[in-house]
């Protein structure tokens, strides 16, 4: 968990460096992405109930992405949390352990959990798609895609909806290659 905050720490560097190198964009997206596959469960050394709201959510990307320089964390961000979220959608079971909790109600039962896990990793995969597509071009997007799913691979091999998780990632990379945007043709289909 440690080495992640680290990770997350180089992505904040990149992305810094990359308001003069271009070429330190996509690096920050990378970085934020992989650290942000399993930063979420730093709930668990927080003692704020594993499975955390605060962590388990849009939430944290959306707050990176409210300026405008910060755009390619953002885009990690949100992209690596979207896979962590798609991947608890698919617990063995969704009780004690696997529940969103939140400040003061606690756990929000199995059914909330489900809606909770599915909205929030949905919304994080398009704003990741979303901002990927704003900072980088369609090729770099790609490369940087290929990059997150190779590091994801590790932790979602060892998760029980990891297969599941990596699906939806793909639904979230077509997205964001996909449809050329105005002006700009894409080499990978329509
Ligand atoms: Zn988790």
């Amino acid at each position: 968990m440690l080495t992640m905050v680290v990770v997350l720490a180089a992505a904040i560097v990149a992305c810094v460096v990359g308001e003069r190198l271009s070429w330190a964009l996509p690096v920050a997206v990378v970085l934020g992405a992989w650290a942000m596959t399993r930063l979420p469960d730093i709930d668990l050394m927080l003692g704020i109930g594993h499975r955390s709201g605060l962590t388990h959510s849009v939430v944290p990307a959306a707050l990176v992405a409210l300026r405008k320089r910060w755009w390619a964390l953002a885009a990690g961000v949100a992209l690596g949390l979207g896979l962590h979220l798609a991947a608890d959608l698919f617990p063995n079971a969704m009780r004690g352990y696997a529940t969103v909790k939140l400040p003061v109600v606690k756990s929000i039962g199995a059914w909330p959990s489900y809606v909770w896990f599915a909205a929030n990793a949905a919304a994080a995969l398009l704003l990741g798609a979303w901002l990927l597509r704003k900072v980088v071009e369609p090729t770099i997007a790609l490369v940087v895609l290929g990059a997150i799913a190779m590091l994801a691979l590790t932790y979602l091999f060892t998760t029980d909806g990891g297969w599941w998780a990596l699906t939806m990632f793909g639904g979230a990379g077509w997205l964001a290659l996909g449809r050329p945007q105005p002006g700009k043709r894409s080499n990978f289909g329509s």
